[in-house]
């Protein structure tokens, strides 16, 4: 075991969040199981979605260790994987992340906005700015429970973008039913964005 992993497990308790060995991110031979070439997560007609990974068995553990718990030293990990995704939409120079906005209570009760941080982390790799873009209008009910219909006329209009835009590709931890994207993709295209696609890191595709 290497020293700093070591402390991380006296000290924090860190652990490969894929197999729980005592360890400083993922051990090595999980993060070669997040090793694969990104796949289409088609959702929603007209918008090309891809993700880098499934979001089951490694990322399920992962991504709310992450944002929930706050195991920050995830973050590069999750960021290279979300780099991954983007690269697949072969975005041109100064093309914008734009993350999708978590609602204000949650981004308040982590302490953090994981999307924005993911993005930046992943624009960092490709040479890509984010822009916090998109922001919320109002409060949609809770999107848990309900069925890919409900939750798309739950969030309907509830985003708006900001600020002069051009090339963007939207970019999310886990894509499910697509609906935030689809949201996402609505009102960045109102807003005069070009969109090329979105990038997710998870897919946690239900029906499989
Ligand atoms: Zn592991």
């Amino acid at each position: 075991m290497r020293i700093i992993d070591a402390l991380a497990d006296l000290l924090l308790g860190a652990q490969c969040p894929g197999c729980d060995v005592a360890r400083w991110g993922f051990c090595p031979g999980c993060w070669a199981g997040l090793d694969a070439p990104p796949a289409p997560a088609p959702r929603v007609s007209g918008l090309r979605i891809v993700a880098a990974n499934n979001y089951r068995p490694l990322l399920s553990s992962a991504i709310p260790r992450y944002k929930d718990d706050g195991a920050l030293h995830l973050e590069r990990a999750l960021g290279l994987r979300l780099a991954v995704a983007v690269a697949a939409l072969d975005p041109p120079a100064g093309t914008l992340l734009v993350p999708v906005p978590s609602k204000p209570s949650a981004v308040r009760a982590r302490g953090f906005d994981h999307g924005a941080r993911l993005a930046e982390r992943a624009g960092r790799v490709l040479g890509l700015r984010r822009r916090r873009a998109l922001v919320r209008r109002r409060h949609g009910a809770d999107q848990q429970g309900l069925g890919a219909a409900a939750r798309s006329a739950n969030l309907a209009g509830v985003m708006r973008a900001r600020g002069p835009l051009g090339k963007v590709v939207i970019v999310d931890d886990v894509v499910t039913t697509g609906s935030s994207l689809q949201e996402a993709w609505r009102a960045l295209s109102e807003g005069g964005a070009e969109v090329l696609g979105a990038a997710v890191i998870g897919d946690a595709d239900t029906s499989l």
